[in-house]
């Protein structure tokens, strides 16, 4: 038996006056999700009460980790997802390259991530960030050592030992736009010192060549870090000891592949694979069964696209997204599975992400279990149908039932 999770990251959404009152879901001709529900359908709980919306804490819980139990801060899995595993006193955060500008004698935000900063010119800024003797000397004050990547996404790590009850008060820099930055410095622990590496690293790179070029391409300079989302060490139960079953999790973004890294499930690099609306849909797929024809009982494919479009208020892209995980995802699946023996899949959206709002929603979501030894009449995979069908109240336990486990 095969078993496959698919994640339609934020594709699920309340009634939009534009598709006549209709979701996404429920506007779409969506044939292989209609497939899938043939099996069963029904409505899940994702994001427990009380807990914020969001990929992180919705797709732990879909793993069968409750994260009312387990999380500890989204930067501790992008940190796993790239490599950086901490240790017990440890605290992690989320390093922002960001584009601020003095307006009227004080900072003013911009941008959460430099303009899209990414490449040689992220990388640079940073390593001669880091080399500066004035930020060094900051950085080491606070116990801080910073992973660079190629991205406007850095990761920060405080060695501590950071005191078990110290309480971080950090600010989401994309929900603060174009306001003044010193009304958003950290509050509670290690606030003197975040709030220094902040200031000095302006003064380091306001006037750096990277961002000089940039500004005279008309471009934002990416000339200050922001820190935020710091969070400990999160220790996961295996998923091979909990479930029985070996896996690969195949997605584009950090995050997951932390989720999959503190599981025990493997997490290859498939090549076009972005988390946009062009990613690459068939590597995916081929990249799942190459996993599970090797041997793996369990694959998991994570689509950010639907996600990221409606982020981006742009509910044409949305569908396309959504459509393109039917026929480039979903198809293929169920045309290439059979060859493998009778099999399983879990399609479901990991939380709402709503058009009207442009952000996650913790409301449940519909999902489709489909099994091959007893497909059904085809139906939908839609908020509508869903709610005729089965009511999962607790996430976590949407794992067990796909994998046919008790857990
Ligand atoms: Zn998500």
């Amino acid at each position: 038996m095969k078993y496959v999770l698919v994640i339609g990251d934020g594709m699920s959404d309340d009634s939009i006056e534009a598709l006549g009152g209709k979701t996404p879901l429920e506007a779409l001709t969506l044939p292989n999700f209609g497939v899938l529900a043939g099996s069963e359908t029904g409505t899940c709980r994702t994001v427990p009460e009380g807990v914020p919306a969001g990929s992180d804490t919705a797709i732990l819980n879909i793993f069968g980790y409750d994260p009312r139990l387990c999380y500890t801060g989204r930067s501790v899995l992008e940190a796993a997802g790239v490599g950086v595993t901490l240790r017990p006193g440890e605290v992690s955060m989320r390093v922002n390259l960001c584009a601020v500008e003095e307006i009227g004698g004080q900072l003013v935000i911009h941008s959460h991530n430099g303009s899209g900063i990414e490449g040689d010119e992220a990388e640079t800024l940073m390593r001669d960030l880091l080399a500066d003797e004035r930020f060094a000397a900051v950085a080491e004050r606070a116990g801080l050592t910073i992973h660079v990547s190629r991205t406007f996404r850095h990761i920060g790590v405080f060695a501590g030992p950071v005191p078990e009850d110290a309480v971080f008060h950090t600010t989401e820099p994309h929900n603060v736009l174009e306001q003044p930055v010193a009304r958003h410095f950290p509050t509670g622990a290690m606030a003197e010192e975040i709030t220094a590496l902040m200031r000095v690293s302006y003064e380091v790179l306001r006037s750096h060549p990277v961002n000089q070029a940039r500004e005279a391409r008309g471009l934002l300079p990416a000339n200050m870090i922001w820190p935020w989302g710091a969070g400990r060490a999160m220790l996961l139960p295996d998923f091979t000891k909990k479930y029985g079953r070996r896996g690969t999790v195949i997605s584009a973004v950090p995050l997951v592949w932390g989720i999959a890294e503190l599981a025990g499930l493997k997490h290859p690099l498939v090549e076009g694979a972005t988390g946009e609306l062009d990613t690459n849909y068939t590597g995916k797929v081929e990249a799942a069964l190459a996993a599970l024809k090797a041997g793996d009982d369990f694959a998991a494919i994570h689509v950010e696209a639907p996600d990221e479009m409606t982020h981006a208020g742009d509910l044409p892209a949305k569908l396309e997204a959504i459509r393109r995980l039917d026929a480039q995802v979903i198809a293929p699946l169920l045309e290439r599975l059979p060859a493998l023996g009778d099999f399983r899949i879990l399609l479901l959206s990991d939380h709402k992400t709503l058009m009207a709002t442009r952000t996650h929603d913790g409301k449940p979501v519909p999902y489709a279990i489909y099994d091959s030894r007893c497909p059904g009449r085809p139906s939908r995979l839609d908020e509508a149908t869903a709610a005729r069908g089965r009511w999962m109240p607790e996430g976590c336990a949407i794992m067990g039932r796909l994998l046919e486990a008790n857990a």
